[in-house]
């Protein structure tokens, strides 16, 4: 772990699997409540160093962070692999956005603007000037998942530090290793305590975040359940939540078809399926479904499963055991309620094979709840109006990709959908760090996107300078 510029060991050491041979890639400290405490008094004791930085000085240490990152992007690349068994042509590609995501919160650094407020628009307010000013919170507690290890942990450190806050950061214990290397970057450029990264019981180092009256922030990235259980305790702390989707890709009958199939391919098998906004229902118009259908199987046969180091895999294995046998039990179900299996459907240890489902229904549970693997449901609806009201019946409400050559359609669904955005001629997996990210409904509360978690990283205060 890393606490006040220091590395902290315990005697507790919990071992960090391979999930693709489960051999031991490393082991992290168990922290004890005390290496919490100590990490949160440290963030919060580097905070006036922090604040006393000039923003040019911040954004040249955060330029500092993205080039020695980059310096590393090889040993990164594959520790991402290790340590969460994406193949790693994908794990490069998280790499080379964290690299990104750094570089954009070293020009958001400088840009921290407030406005001028005219008073005398109100009779109270003549001769009086009023502006505001953007401050940093203080300190932020950041609590990440497994599947983006690194670019999901970037995204919340690079705007608190770019917005002069001190950052206590707790990455998944199923993948914790490349956020620990990527504190140690920060640390050598940015004062002790600055950023901490701890390890261990994810619920007591959830509880003293709550707990803490020193944190002034939690942002966290993960599932709706431990989501929904911090938005209940966290009083009147600010929060950002990040959580799951059930994104939908829609085809209408006017789609090109070969491109929607190139998008279902993409959007439902990366990562295995294991990221919020995979494609995880495909609702498609009924006279296209059987061309459809059938060219998704053809390019689905296609993809290479097997070692993520090996550059060509398409398809590794799931973060763990439990993971593919819940993916297996979701397929099977939907298998006994009526689907048909195109292809897959099988499952070696953590393995789970690309999967096409046809003839889904909304009720079924693989589409019913997020299922974080790699399957393809198609939903095969008769109109447009059909396809909205599937689209929009569930909790989630994150990303959807539509799919149809005709603007009047594709205007009449971006507004109809449910969702934080909506992509015309794209899968919901389109995401570039610049733009404003999040979801509605039970995909959670705020954005993020460096510009957008960077204005949510600060409090605005307004000064007023009263007439002579
Ligand atoms: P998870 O909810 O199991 O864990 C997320 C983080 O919360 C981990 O660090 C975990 O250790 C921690 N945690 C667990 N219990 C806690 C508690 N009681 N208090 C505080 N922290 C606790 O999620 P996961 O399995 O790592 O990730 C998958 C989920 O994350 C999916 O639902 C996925 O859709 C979602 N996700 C959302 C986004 C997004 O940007 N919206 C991005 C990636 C993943």
């Amino acid at each position: 772990m890393l606490i006040n510029g220091k590395n902290v060991t315990s005697e507790d050491e919990i071992p960090v699997l391979n999930p693709y041979n489960q051999e031991v890639v490393d082991t992290v400290p168990s922290a004890s409540q005390k290496d919490v405490k100590n990490a949160i008094q440290s963030a919060n004791k580097a905070k006036i160093k922090m604040k006393s930085l000039t923003s040019r000085e911040v954004s040249e240490n955060l330029y500092e962070v993205s080039n020695e990152m980059k310096k590393k992007i090889d040993e990164f690349s594959k520790m991402i692999t290790l340590e969460t068994g994406k193949p790693i042509k994908f794990s490069r590609e998280e790499a080379k956005r964290a690299i990104e995501t750094f570089k954009l919160s070293a020009e958001e650094a400088k840009r921290i603007y407030g406005e001028t407020i005219p008073l005398d628009a109100c009779r109270a307010g003549e001769g009086h000037i009023a502006f505001t000013i953007r401050e940093p919170l203080g300190v932020v507690a950041a609590i990440t998942p497994f599947n983006y290890p690194l670019n999901l942990a970037a995204h919340k450190v690079g705007p608190a530090i770019a917005a002069k806050n001190t950052v206590v950061l707790k990455p998944s214990l199923k993948a914790p290793l490349t956020a620990i290397m990527m504190g140690k970057i920060i640390d050598t450029y940015f004062p002790d305590g600055v950023i901490n990264v701890i390890t261990g019981n994810a619920k007591m180092i959830g509880d003293e975040f709550i707990k803490s009256d020193l944190i002034n922030k939690i942002t966290f990235t993960g599932g709706l359940n431990v989501g929904k259980k911090i938005a209940k305790s966290v009083g009147l702390k600010k929060l950002t939540l990040e959580l799951g989707g059930n994104d939908p890709l829609i085809v209408l009958s006017d789609a090109d078809i070969d491109k929607a199939v190139e998008a279902a391919v993409k959007g439902s098998y990366l990562y295995s399926g294991q990221v919020c906004i995979a494609v995880k229902r495909i609702i498609v118009e009924n006279e296209i479904a059987d061309e459809f259908s059938e060219k998704l199987v053809k390019e689905t046969k296609k993809l290479k499963i097997g070692d993520p180091m090996d550059p060509k895999t398409d398809i590794g294995p799931l973060i763990d055991l439990n993971s593919a046998i819940n993916v297996e039990k979701v397929v099977k179900d939907a298998i006994k309620n009526g689907a048909e299996l195109l292809y897959g459907g099988n499952r070696e240890k953590n393995l789970f094979e690309p999967t096409v489902l046809d003839y889904v229904t909304p009720e079924m549970k693989v589409v019913k709840e997020e299922t974080f693997g790699p399957v393809s449901p198609i939903i095969r609806v008769k109109s447009i109006d059909e396809a909205v009201k599937i689209a929009n019946d569930t909790c989630y409400a994150l990303q959807a990709g539509v799919f149809t050559e005709n603007i009047h359609k594709a205007l009449e669904l971006s507004q109809k959908i449910e969702a934080g955005a909506v992509i015309i001629n794209k899968q919901s997996t389109f995401r570039t760090d610049n733009m404003p990210f999040g979801g509605f409904k039970c995909s959670g509360i705020g954005k993020e996107g460096v510009k957008y978690a960077v204005n949510d990283m600060t409090r605005e205060k307004l000064i007023i300078f009263a007439p002579k």
